[in-house]
């Protein structure tokens, strides 16, 4: 399913959600397998979404640099789909009171024709690799982080037909930006901060 943009989601001072759109519930359909209705969602911790700790600690402490200093945070990151490559630009911005308000656009977006990516399955067992949520790079041999297609054709995946369990976490790259947008304001509005970039950005 193609979803409409933006998507935009709000919460609450006490960080639970009071608005998605209706394009949000076509994104988490398109990004979970599963279906998310608006009324599943509205009401809940924003943090229950969010499974890697690491990831959700620098959220928190985003959303609550947005809050104290009234100014945005902008970065880009990737969000795939099984046959899509997806740049996406997020604005987490304050609303009146302490209400916070997300606002994701799709800025780039690369038909996937890797036959290597198209063969693999992700499955609860398997090769073991550990993905970043963030910029959707995983560790190589060489201690670099890669395409996810690198990684395959350096495990041999694609040959074997074997397939590949992923757990999510943060790359080391990706994590010392956020930070640096959390302790830089200027940076973090600025919208220069990419994390996995796509194409020629
Ligand atoms: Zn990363």
């Amino acid at each position: 399913m193609e979803s409409a943009w933006p998507v935009t989601y709000s919460i609450d001072s006490s960080d639970h959600l009071t608005q998605v759109n209706e394009a949000f519930t076509a994104f988490a359909d398109d990004n979970e397998g599963g279906t998310l209705s608006p009324d599943q969602v509205v009401g809940r911790l924003l943090w229950d979404f969010l499974t890697d700790e690491t990831t959700k600690s620098l959220y928190r402490d985003m959303v609550q640099r947005v809050r104290r200093r009234s100014m945005p945070v902008r970065f880009k990151f990737r969000c795939d789909a099984p046959d899509l490559k997806r740049l996406l630009a997020m604005e987490i911005d304050r609303g009146e009171g302490d209400t916070v308000q997300f606002t994701i656009t799709s800025v780039l977006e690369e038909r996937v024709l890797s036959a290597a990516r198209s063969a693999i399955r992700m499955s609860e067992s398997g090769a073991l690799l550990t993905i970043c949520g963030w910029c959707k790079r995983v560790p190589l041999a060489s201690g670099e982080w890669g395409e996810i297609e690198e990684a395959v054709d350096e495990l041999g995946l694609f040959h074997s037909g074997s397939t590949l369990q992923l757990s999510h976490g943060m790359c080391p790259m990706c994590y010392d930006a956020v930070m640096g947008m959390i302790d830089d304001p200027e940076v973090g509005a600025s919208g220069t901060v990419t994390l996995g970039g796509l194409g020629a950005t």
